[in-house]
């Protein structure tokens, strides 16, 4: 499979390991998503587009460039949010939509509770967050959304995957690179991530 990339960064794995850790707690497990969200987004970002731009210093001018995309982050609810403030320190212009899903009993299909996209797309790069991919219907859902929405450039940056999400997600979007911090062994029979980190959502915000 093409398109998926894990970090090898010792920084990822030192922080990955204490966030792995039941002994975190929610302050810390917080603090360690929002740097490896911006981590992982360093490394994510390291294709994008830029311009050239001419700019003065106090001494003269000179040739820059600046990122030539409009850039969007959409954190999926609720795991997705404690990685944005850590992307939004590294691009601070770049806007914010949330989209909430949840999985329909009957169906096991994701169903949107949360989309307040506007008709037309604002943005032509879009990152979506989600610590966890898991099972990878929230993903495919998520980008579902944003191709229908006209957004050029998606990229998926997670946490931590199961394989199966992986599959999941390329088989269905394979133009979508996958960016991660960890590949797991197997998702259990109650769509946990083995070894994983547990629920990211009930870790972060102590429920
Ligand atoms: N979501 C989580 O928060 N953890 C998992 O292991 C799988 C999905």
């Amino acid at each position: 499979m093409n398109n998926i990339f894990e970090s090898n960064h010792p920084l990822v794995k030192h922080k990955l390991t204490r966030l792995r850790d039941k002994s975190t707690e929610p302050k810390k497990f917080r603090e360690l998503v929002r740097e490896l969200g911006a981590l992982l987004t360093y490394e994510a970002t390291a294709d994008l587009n830029i311009t050239p731009v001419t700019i003065e210093t106090p001494l003269t001018k000179t040739r820059g460039e600046e990122l030539q995309d409009k850039i969007g982050l959409v954190p999926i609810l609720r795991a997705g949010l404690g990685m944005v403030e850590g992307v939004w320190e590294l691009m601070p212009s770049a806007e914010v939509w949330h989209i909430g899903l949840y999985r329909d009993e009957r169906t096991l299909k994701p169903v949107a509770y949360y989309n307040r996209l506007p008709v037309a797309p604002t943005v032509a790069v879009c990152l979506i967050l989600d610590p966890m991919l898991a099972t990878g219907g929230s993903a495919v859902a998520t980008v579902d959304i944003l191709k229908d929405w006209g957004v050029a450039r998606i990229k998926f940056v997670g946490l931590i995957a199961a394989p199966e999400g992986i599959q999941c997600l390329h088989d269905a979007h394979p133009d979508v690179p996958i960016h991660l911090a960890a590949i797991d062994d197997h998702l259990n029979e109650n769509g946990y991530i083995i070894p994983g980190l547990g629920d990211a959502g009930d870790r972060q915000f102590g429920t």
